[in-house]
């Protein structure tokens, strides 16, 4: 065990301050790098302030999971990552690798519940009391759970892509996003500008829904064809039963059925935004008399998020990011939660050295 440099919160109102914690030895299996660049995910928000009754919180809380790094060190069974390499790691850093899920590469739904995530997980080396994430000088992680970044991608502009970027790809490549679809982003904040992006690139026409007008421009230069406010009950009016596919970012409770009447026949809403509270219940006439489907996804496997990164070079593909110091974290969460920041932050982990 030795000693790594943090940024920790140690109650859910307490700001993040610096801290030092403990970083497991490289195992046989591991991979050890030097972070460079950790994306500011609301997932990061909602653990810092406990906000998630179903998954409370083990202080001190270290977050990040948008975590990209230079290799410093490798384990002897290590065969695909050497000293020197870019690498990244996402949402997670575990699971059991054994079950059906895991073996059809769907890691984040280990069937065994072994997924461990990146930060306020059971620390399965017992290194400490639980895992500890990406605002952070270092962290050691099983090859399987790192990836690789292609050369010609800003690592900056890609560290979101570990989690905004595959919680997006994910659906939209399992619901079949693409040409002659109508799909449909709900709101623009990290998550949802790569799904605009995304919908975008795989040749779907996208509509972005936002509550700001103020994004209305931004919307369209992202790769939306239309831009609703959501607002607006006239604007949503004429989008009635016409959509393919509406994958839905928002972090707060809202009215579903405003969206759900707005699927086709057979049309799907996927919720990838997770609230501290539940929504108000759908009605449940609004899915029968269409067949129309609530569904939910979460992050992307391994293999999937290696492929979403090898499709963002293909295409050029990075997040819209505002990099910061780590002393400015806590001014960071205020403005994520205002939706005032366009479209991610991103901490220049060297300025924990500051
Ligand atoms: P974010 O940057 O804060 O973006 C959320 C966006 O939702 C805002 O920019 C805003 O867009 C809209 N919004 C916020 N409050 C709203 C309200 N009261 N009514 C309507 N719209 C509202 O957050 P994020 O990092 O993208 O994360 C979004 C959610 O996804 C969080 O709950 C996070 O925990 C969750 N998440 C889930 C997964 C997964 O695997 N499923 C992965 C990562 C994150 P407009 O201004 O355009 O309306
Ligand atoms: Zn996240
Ligand atoms: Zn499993």
């Amino acid at each position: 065990m030795s000693n790594a440099r943090a940024f920790a919160a140690n109650s859910p109102t307490s700001r993040l301050e610096s801290v030092t914690i403990p970083r497991r030895e490289v195992g046989p299996d591991d991979v050890e790098f030097e972070i460079l660049f950790c994306g500011v995910c609301h997932s990061d928000i909602h653990t810092v302030r406990n906000e998630w009754d179903i998954w409370p919180t083990v202080y001190p809380c270290v977050p990040g999971h948008e975590i990209v790094g230079r290799v410093t060190k490798v384990g002897p069974k290590v065969t695909k990552f050497k000293p020197g390499d870019l690498a990244a790691t996402g949402c997670m850093i575990d699971s059991c690798l054994k079950c059906r899920s895991c073996q059809e590469h769907l890691e984040q739904y280990c069937d065994n519940g072994a997924t461990i995530f990146t930060y306020n997980s059971h620390d399965p080396y017992n290194t400490a009391p639980t895992t500890y994430g990406g605002y952070s000088d270092r962290i050691v992680v099983k090859e399987h759970f790192v990836l690789h970044v292609p050369k010609t991608l800003d690592p900056a502009a890609t560290a979101p892509l570990l989690c905004a970027g595959i919680t997006l790809y994910s659906p939209l490549k399992h619901w079949n996003a693409g040409p002659g679809k109508k799909v449909g982003i709900v709101g623009l904040g990290g998550l949802g500008h790569m799904g605009v992006k995304f919908a975008h690139a795989l040749g779907a026409h996208t509509v972005l829904f936002t509550t700001s007008t103020s994004k209305i421009e931004d919307g369209k230069r992202l790769g939306a064809s239309e831009v609703v406010v959501s607002k607006n009950a006239d604007e949503m009016q004429r989008h009635i039963r016409s959509f393919d596919l509406i994958v839905n970012t928002v972090a707060a409770p809202h009215n579903l059925d405003a969206y759900t009447s707005l699927l086709g026949r057979d049309g799907t809403m996927v919720l990838v935004g997770a609230p501290a509270t539940p929504h108000p219940s759908p009605a449940v006439f609004n899915l029968l008399m269409a067949r129309r489907s609530i569904a939910g996804s979460g992050i992307g496997g391994i293999a999937e998020t290696q492929e979403m990164l090898d499709y963002c070079a293909k295409h050029c593909i990075t997040s819209d990011i505002e990099l910061i110091p780590i002393q400015k974290i806590n001014e960071a969460y205020e403005r994520v939660i205002k939706g005032d920041v366009k479209y991610r932050f991103v901490i220049d982990m060297q300025s924990l050295k500051a």
